[in-house]
């Protein structure tokens, strides 16, 4: 199975690319600084093949008992992706290639409350993540971001929930911690998404040998 097999429509979403996330941040995924800068070699590579290239920002004003100062790391966590910080705002690595293209869509989640996935997202005028999907005509989604165990996971299996052929991109993903990333791999493929290599599309646990 290659991505390139389906013809209609496709999205490309990049989950919660932000400063926040990535060493340096206020809750730093180790590798996050790695994968921005390959999200944004890919959005070069790529990014004019997609129909719509979203972006989802996890923008918190008051989040309730999202936030905790003893955080259990599970259902409450540091303060972090606060609305108007420089570290809220897309990482940027990602932001001069997101320049370039010309159908780029910014949503962002969790104001007032946890939102994992970015189908809690809405966009400037309020409208979800899965309105402005199906107005495009989109059937297919392909993702990216941080985290794989976590946001990233929440929004594939929302996107397979919601009848998008789905596809998490590997190498363009890390999750919090080795173990926590095996089990989300494990759920997402028995939830039916397809777990690629971006510069193959190879379906496959283990990187491929390179053809180039
Ligand atoms: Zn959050």
């Amino acid at each position: 199975m290659t991505t390139e097999q389906h013809d209609g429509p496709r999205a490309l979403i990049v989950v919660d690319v932000q400063p926040t996330f990535c060493e340096g941040g206020e809750l730093p995924v180790v590798g996050g600084n790695a994968v921005a800068t390959r999200i944004a070699e890919y959005l070069r590579e790529r990014g004019e093949r997609y129909d719509l290239v979203i972006t989802t920002q996890d923008w918190h004003v008051d989040p309730g008992s999202h936030f905790s100062d003893q955080p259990d790391f599970i259902d409450t966590w540091p303060p972090h992706g606060i609305a108007g910080t420089p570290n809220a705002e897309l990482h940027p690595a990602i932001t001069p290639a997101l320049a370039g293209l010309p159908r780029v869509r910014s949503l962002r989640k969790g104001s007032n409350g946890a939102a994992y996935s970015g189908f809690e997202a809405t966009d400037e005028t309020g409208r979800s993540l899965d309105a402005v999907l199906r107005e495009a005509g989109v059937e297919a989604v392909d993702i990216c971001g941080i985290a794989e165990s976590h946001c990233v996971k929440a929004t594939a299996l929302d996107a397979v929930r919601r009848g998008y052929q789905t596809t998490v991109y590997r190498d363009l993903t890390v999750p919090v911690s080795e173990e926590l990333g095996e089990r989300a791999r494990a759920e997402m493929a028995a939830a039916g998404v397809q777990l690629v290599w971006s510069h193959t599309s190879a379906e496959d646990d283990s990187r491929p040998a390179t053809t180039s």
